[in-house]
Formats: structure tokens, sequence, C-alpha cells
């Protein structure tokens, strides 16, 4: 397989530059690829008056940068995001991201957090298979998920989300470009776009790809209010988006009592396998959940106490934050998060 792809540099900073692929004209023949390579370079370039280009080429696909990908399943593969935040790391590559394979087509789930991302996670698809990717789900809006979308989209992929997602990702979107911009080298995120989904779940959705189904399933508001899982019926494999965070400290950005009502109930059930946003994957349920339950318990109780003294939000957060310290043992940037968290939390309980 050979893979379109040439520098893009930006208008006003000509030395900053990263690698564009267009998996549009991916083509198992180098000549093919590269005829009309021009043609779909300057139509890319054209609406992205941001952006100035190289000359384009056709490479070898052993030749170009590939995300990880672990078989978990037969047919279920995921890269897996490094345990931190987004601010440590050179890359953004914090998200754990799947890729079903079935015998018409392929679903991802979650692109990453970039074009650099999406473009190394197309490349690693096409290490495995040359089938079309039919179908690019998003678990929910937060960047370090939705902001690699374009890439499959020009693959032509159909984009499913929460019907909450646009309006959660449009209020967000520049916020989110500016941190990549502010966080990274450009290479890593020269050409990244916010897109927006074709289909969106209002409650559940089923996706085919002939020989096996996704269950689509969107939530009432808890980690982010657009949050959506993805079961692969034949596997019970359970993809759970950020609704679990393994290792890293999870985020509150939705509703800490939608979130403890959400892991109240069993939404994984009949799971073989349940990969979480973050953190490895894990067969048991209750193994994976029972830390972030006790932790989210924990800090709604906290919080409620503070507002029923009557504390003040400045003197809350650190009173609620020392409270937890006791439970920081596996949860990485835990200190940081947290106070974030307190704030939500007693901003949300406050009025109870
Ligand atoms: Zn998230």
């Amino acid at each position: 397989m050979y893979h379109l792809v040439f520098q893009a540099c930006l208008a006003a900073a000509p030395a900053q530059c990263g690698q564009i692929l267009l998996p549009a004209a991916d083509s198992p023949d180098r000549a093919e690829c590269l005829a009309g390579a021009g043609a779909r370079v300057r139509d890319w370039l054209a609406a992205r008056p941001d952006l100035s280009g190289g000359d384009p080429d056709c490479r070898a696909n052993a030749d170009l940068p590939a995300l990880p990908l672990e078989e978990i399943a037969p047919g279920i593969w995921v890269t897996w995001g490094a345990e931190a935040q987004m601010e440590e790391v050179a890359d953004g590559h914090i998200a754990n991201l799947g890729v079903v394979l079935g015998r018409d087509g392929v679903a991802v789930i979650d692109a990453g957090v970039s074009r650099a991302q999406g473009q190394a996670l197309h490349v690693a698809i096409r290490r495995i298979t040359d089938l079309p990717v039919a179908h690019l789900v998003l678990t929910h809006m937060h960047p370090d998920h939705a902001l690699g979308a374009e890439v499959m989209a020009e693959a032509g992929a159909r984009i499913h989300a929460h019907h909450a997602l646009p309006d959660a990702l449009a209020a967000r979107a520049e916020g989110y470009l500016d941190a990549l911009a502010r966080l990274y080298d450009p290479g890593e995120w020269i050409g990244t776009r916010v897109v927006m989904p074709d289909a969106l779940v209002r409650d559940r959705a089923r996706i085919g790809l002939g020989d096996r189904d996704l269950t689509l399933r969107a939530w009432p508001t808890a980690h982010t209010d657009n949050d959506l899982t993805v079961m692969v019926e034949d596997a019970r494999v359970f993809f759970a988006g950020d609704l679990l965070f393994s290792g890293l400290t999870p985020v509150v950005d939705g509703s800490l009592l939608g979130w403890l009502d959400w892991l109240r109930g069993d939404p994984a059930a009949g799971a073989a396998l349940i990969v979480p946003g973050h953190g490895r994957a894990d067969a048991d349920w209750t193994r994976l959940s029972d830390p972030q339950r006790r932790l989210l318990k924990a800090l709604a109780e906290a919080a409620r106490d503070a507002v029923a003294q009557g504390l003040p939000l400045s003197r809350a957060v650190p009173v609620i934050v020392d409270r937890l310290n006791p439970l920081k043992d596996g949860w990485h940037a835990f200190g940081e998060t947290m106070a974030r968290n307190a704030t939500a939390a007693y901003t949300e309980l406050e009025w109870e």
C-alpha cells in the first residue's frame, strides 16, 4: 500500500511544518497513487489558506509512522494511550483508540488528538487490512479522542457520536485547537481541524460490518454530556470511552452524580473484556470500575460536607483534595485533577 504525503507549513510561519497524508489517494500501486496527487493536494490546501504545501510523494506504508496496534480479541485492536495528562507528553497520544475489523469493513473507535495521530492510526490500520474504514465512533468530544477524526472522514468513514456532541465540541473547538498549538510542536498538530459527526445517537444505534455488529449507546451526562459506549456484540468487547479510567485520575467534566449513577448500573453487562478510555483493559467489571467508583463516591461525600459546612469554594477545594488524599495511590496526576474535580463537584452539589 502506498500513501500520498506532503509537507505542509504554516503560511504565517513557513519554517513550522508537518507531514500530511491524504488517505483518499491510498493505492497498492505507486504510480496510481502519484497520478492526480498534485490536484488532490491543491484541492486540500485550497480549503486551508493558513497552510502552504510542498511537493506530493507516494510512500510505502512501511516507511511511514504508525501507531502500535495490539489485537485484544479476534479482529479487535487497540492502541494504548500513554497514562499521562496531555501536558506531560510530546504528542498528546494519551487516549486508547480501537479498531474493529469485520468482513466488509473497519470501524474505528476514537481517532486521537490530532491529524498526525489520526494519520498514524490510518497507516497502522492499513498494515492489518485493505478493507474500507466505514465507520468512526467518537466516544465523546474530548480532544485526545476526537481531533483526529478528519483523517477517518477523508478515508470515507461515517462519523457516529452522541446527539449532544456537536454542541459540546463546537463550544470548545477553538480552545482545543489553541491548546494543541500551545502544547506541541507544529509537526504534531498542523492540519488538525474539528469535524462534526454524520450520524447522531439518541439512545442506541447499531453498526454492521457484515459479519459482526457494534451496538452504540448514548448515556445521560456523566464524564461529559456526550458519552457513548460501544459493544462489539459477537466478541462481547466493551469500549467504555472515558466513562472508565484506570491509572489516570478520572476527570469530571459532566456530572459527578450522573457518573455515579452510570457506575451503579450495569452498563457493561455481558462484556468479556472492557476497554477503558485510559489505562489497560480488564475482563472484570468490578475490578476495573471499583477504584473509580470509590474515588468518585468519596469526592461527592467530601464536596457535600464542604457545602454543608458553608465553606466558600476557594476554601472548600483544598479541604476536599486533602480528604481524598488517602485514595491517591495508583492514580496518576491525582493532585491537579482532583483540584479541578473538587471545583466541579462543589459547584454541582451546591445546588443539590
Ligand atoms: Zn474524556
